[in-house]
């Protein structure tokens, strides 16, 4: 008899730690003004956190996450790690809280570090990879190499964890070329997860002076969508999840008029959705008619239509009448459709 597994609906409970003293400094990086707080939350705040994250989320028969994001968290003190994993312990003897992601650096991971995470329940490590070729990590003064990653996913995949590696796109020095390679070398490395992140001109970074120097070019939203849609398609063909496309448009960016210049975009995933969804329908108009349907997995509809109904518009330029549907019987991106000319 065959087996069906259904998979727990996933919660994230995020808390962000800022990186206070971080002795690196990366050209883009502004970290207090990327997460849009500018300390780190005491005990009792995340503990708030938790509680009031919970009341919104099932008991039963879901996968939640406690996720420790926005800096470099096994650069922190040891007992100060320590006693941020130790907060989760209670939600995760009573079940409420499944596992802990957080993200590190990759030159910040070794077997002390790692015994600690193991203990603590953390089931996914994220490594802020940012590009795998080593000149552009070095204009953007990461201070690691594409080797420091190797090294540090091997151990991480050894001991256990389920692997992310970031990474970010328009970064100095950077062309799509070698962000292909970037994120081939993300699947080599056994990553499961990873985020793409557009480089963005935060006020106060060195990529700011860069810019208004006119020694930095960021890639314009077209450029972005584009290059995305493209490591998108690799990366689902990998099997590896892409789990951000974009920046989230934290209050701190958006309200405190933080960003310089750069791809920014509040639905930037639904853009490269729409790309791929516009090359996939292209066929559709090398021919014409009174009135077409076009059917879709349900989960698709507002990409097939396309951010603003971009595709839609298109589509109507060969079709006087164009209808999306719905339909329960189309998976991933399958579609159908049914011209009428009378
Ligand atoms: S990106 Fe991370 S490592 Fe680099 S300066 Fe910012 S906090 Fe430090």
């Amino acid at each position: 008899m065959p087996e069906f597994v259904m998979k727990k609906k996933h919660f994230n409970i995020p808390v962000f730690i800022p990186q206070l003293a971080c002795p690196f400094q990366c050209i883009y990086c502004n970290q207090r003004k990327i997460c849009g707080k500018g300390e780190a939350p005491a005990m009792n705040e995340i503990n708030k956190i938790i509680n009031t994250h919970l009341t919104t989320i099932p008991e039963k028969g879901v996968e939640t996450e406690l996720a420790f994001f926005g800096g470099n968290f096994t650069g922190l003190p040891f007992t100060e790690q320590q006693a941020y994993l130790e907060l989760a312990k209670p939600y995760i003897d009573s079940g409420r809280i499944t596992g802990i992601r957080l993200s590190t650096r990759p030159d910040y991971i070794n077997a002390e570090v790692l015994e600690l995470l193991k203990k603590h329940h953390v089931t996914v490590i994220e490594l802020g990879a940012q590009s795998l070729k080593d000149d552009v990590l070095k204009l953007s003064k990461r201070d690691h190499t594409e080797a420091d990653v190797e090294t540090a996913s091997k151990m991480i995949l050894d001991y256990g964890f389920t692997l992310g590696l970031q990474m970010m796109i328009g970064l100095p020095g950077d062309t799509l070329e070698k962000s292909l390679y970037t994120a081939n070398r993300i699947i080599q490395f056994g990553a499961k997860q990873t985020r793409i992140y557009p480089t963005l001109v935060i006020r106060g970074t060195k990529l700011e002076n860069l810019f208004l120097n006119n020694k930095y070019k960021p890639l314009s939203l077209e450029e972005a969508v584009s290059w995305s849609k493209k490591l998108l398609l690799i990366f689902e063909k990998a099997g590896v999840e892409v789990i951000r496309l974009g920046l989230h448009p934290s209050e701190g960016l958006l309200s405190g008029n933080e960003m310089i210049a750069g791809p920014f975009h509040p639905s930037f995933r639904e853009l490269v959705l729409t790309e791929i969804w516009s090359e996939i329908l292209n066929p559709i108009l090398k021919s014409g008619g009174k009135s077409i349907e076009i059917h879709v997995a349900p989960g698709q509809l507002n990409y097939a239509i396309g951010y603003d109904g971009k595709n839609r518009k298109l589509i109507q330029q060969q079709y006087k009448k164009v209808n999306f549907y719905p339909d329960d019987n189309l998976e991933d991106r399958q579609f159908k459709t049914e011209i009428i000319n009378h």
